[in-house]
């Protein structure tokens, strides 16, 4: 009946993942990051404004992006109908992940949330790194009043170097509320997933057509996600995929804010 997505940008950088460097060479840099972001705003552009950046934390760099040239770009956002959101990498690169450690996770949330209200914004939205999730994340989501999360990608289950990264397998693939004891099913936390629909790095063009073409055929109110990263806009190619995705989108369905996905939750009953 109704098609709905939101477009979300994972604020990571690509010498992140870049394991052959070291700790210091891995680490953002404000001459690359911020031209970067002013391109995500220009693309948002073409989808009313409505996205939602996810700012990245992680025991590489924990406040890089709290930094007042930042915080003037995530008020450009949030005044041009986006919003910044807490993306946590919780991790030591491909060999240890924290996602089920609350000692661990607590800070990390409530840091980059704390930051972002201290500075006048206004983050409600949450995605994991690589999409790793649990139920230790959702009271955390919960106290620091985030209602939506985004880390759903439904059937990924990602076993790196034998731990656990992310599982999802089973999950919903239309919007739901998590289920404080199982996040891969309906239940009655305080929390709204928003699953992954269309991974733009992953998916080619027509594959991309053929899901939208899908989702629109669905009965009833749907509510996906639309992913891109922040480090896709350093390449031209990317930049024109993006565009061509978010009219495929657009084609099929229309693009909504954070606030307007709570709405919908709310008058769906869920
Ligand atoms: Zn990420």
């Amino acid at each position: 009946m109704a098609l709905n997505f939101v477009f979300t940008i994972d604020g990571d950088w690509s010498e992140y993942f870049a394991t052959h460097l070291d700790a210091e060479e891995r680490r953002p840099s404000l001459e690359r990051e911020l031209p970067l972001v002013e391109a995500e705003l220009e693309l948002a552009a073409a989808v009313g404004g409505k996205f939602v950046h996810f700012a990245h934390t992680s025991p590489l760099t924990r406040n890089f992006f709290l930094r007042p040239e930042f915080i003037a770009l995530w008020k450009r956002v949030e005044a041009s109908g986006g919003e910044v959101g807490v993306h946590c990498h919780e991790e030591d690169l491909h060999s240890a992940w924290h996602h089920a450690d609350a000692a661990r996770m607590a800070p990390a949330i409530s840091g980059m949330v704390k930051g972002l209200r201290a500075a006048g914004l206004s983050p409600t939205s949450y995605r994991g790194g690589f999409m790793a999730f649990g139920p230790t994340v959702i009271p955390l989501l919960e106290e620091n009043d985030l209602p939506l999360d985004f880390s759903c990608d439904p059937d990924r289950h990602l076993v790196t170097n034998g731990a656990l990264v992310s599982d999802w397998r089973g999950a919903p693939s239309n919007f739901y509320r998590l289920d404080s004891a199982d996040h891969r099913r309906p239940g009655g936390s305080g929390v709204i997933e928003v699953p992954l629909g269309i991974y733009i790095e992953k998916m080619s063009l027509p594959r991309i057509w053929r899901e939208c073409r899908g989702l629109a055929r669905r009965d009833g109110e749907t509510v996906v996600a639309v992913l891109a990263h922040t480090y896709d806009l350093a390449s031209w190619r990317m930049r024109l995929k993006i565009r061509a995705a978010l009219a495929i989108c657009r084609r099929y369905g229309r693009f909504i804010g954070s606030r307007e996905v709570l709405d919908k939750a709310r008058e769906a009953g869920i």
